[in-house]
């Protein structure tokens, strides 16, 4: 009688265990192929879709925000991709649209399913009055780089679990499910955050390229001017005489730059004694910015040390 049990015991937990690995075969088969453009966006989306969903960004992170360049890598990431998740706003329009032409995935090409604009329902900042792409201007919806304003990611994290769920229905309750705890852990960092950023509230800043002004206004930081001169266009030598004046009539204490080459910021800080501070606006820059809320709690953490 006892050997029959255990005989029993065994077959039960070999069907057990075969049932288990045939499952966790099937989460791997079926895991959702999610392309990012930007690492901050990759990050949130494994937060949305934690085990069901493979992501990967395209941008490493350290790029030119405008300008990511092409690998040949992209074109079959893409091609495989069931969701493409971008920032929007036509922040990739510079290298994306031409990528999705050669990748041939109906999928995520703009106005289907896969293809999920992570700007939809963001109050956007720096609106131009008129579009005048002639001049070169890289905004011309609006300035793209609300990922910097933590509240806003929590809206950027529902446009993601809508969109996933617009292509995966049937995984409707763990998006739920991982959008309320993710959007429950945003907002108890961004108390925080708010606490940590206290000193920059007034804080006069420049910035190099037009990256900053949702994170400025969130923690109530003073923009005086940009070295370019307009969105992705360099400055000419008046313009910087003309900042040069401005820093030192506004006494302004910081200069912003990420992508861009340092020898002007390092010519102005020179000539007026502002402190230039090298930070990313897309994550994953380095270890220490890999997910959503490492980069924004490094970027408060270092601009509050560069004003203390
Ligand atoms: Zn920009």
């Amino acid at each position: 009688m006892k050997t029959l049990l255990t005989n029993y015991n065994w077959k039960v937990f070999f069907f057990v265990l075969a049932l288990a690995w045939l499952q966790t075969g099937m989460v791997f088969a079926q895991q959702i192929r999610a392309v990012a453009t930007w690492p901050a966006l990759a990050d949130i989306t494994r937060q949305i879709g934690k085990e069901l969903v493979n992501v990967e960004s395209l941008a490493t992170g350290v790029e030119d925000p405008h300008g990511v360049p092409v690998k040949p890598s992209f074109v079959p990431r893409l091609n495989r991709a069931d969701v493409l998740i971008l920032i929007g706003l036509n922040d990739e329009h510079s290298w994306l649209p031409a990528l999705l032409e050669v990748a041939n995935n109906s999928k995520i090409l703009p106005g289907r399913p896969g293809y999920i604009d992570c700007s939809l329902g963001i109050s956007v900042l720096e609106v131009p009055s008129r579009l005048d792409r002639a001049e070169g201007d890289l905004h011309p919806n609006g300035n793209p780089h609300y990922l910097l304003d933590p509240v806003r990611a929590k809206i950027v994290a529902q446009n993601i679990a809508t969109g996933l769920t617009r292509n995966f229905p049937q995984n409707q309750q763990a998006f739920d499910k991982n959008l309320k705890a993710y959007v429950a852990e945003l907002d108890n960092w961004i108390v925080r955050w708010e606490k940590a950023a206290a000193p920059l509230r007034g804080v006069k800043f420049v910035e190099y390229h037009p990256e900053w002004v949702y994170l400025a206004d969130r923690f109530g930081m003073k923009l005086v001017g940009s070295v370019e001169l307009k969105p992705g266009i360099e400055p000419t030598p008046n313009h910087i005489v003309e900042l040069v004046q401005q820093i030192k009539q506004e006494k302004a204490q910081l200069l912003i730059f990420g992508a861009q080459n340092p020898r002007l910021p390092q010519q102005i800080a020179s000539e007026t004694g502002i402190k230039v501070v090298r930070l990313y606006s897309g994550g994953g820059s380095q270890p220490e910015t890999d997910t959503y809320i490492k980069w924004i709690d490094y970027t408060v953490r270092t601009l509050v040390q560069s004003v203390s």
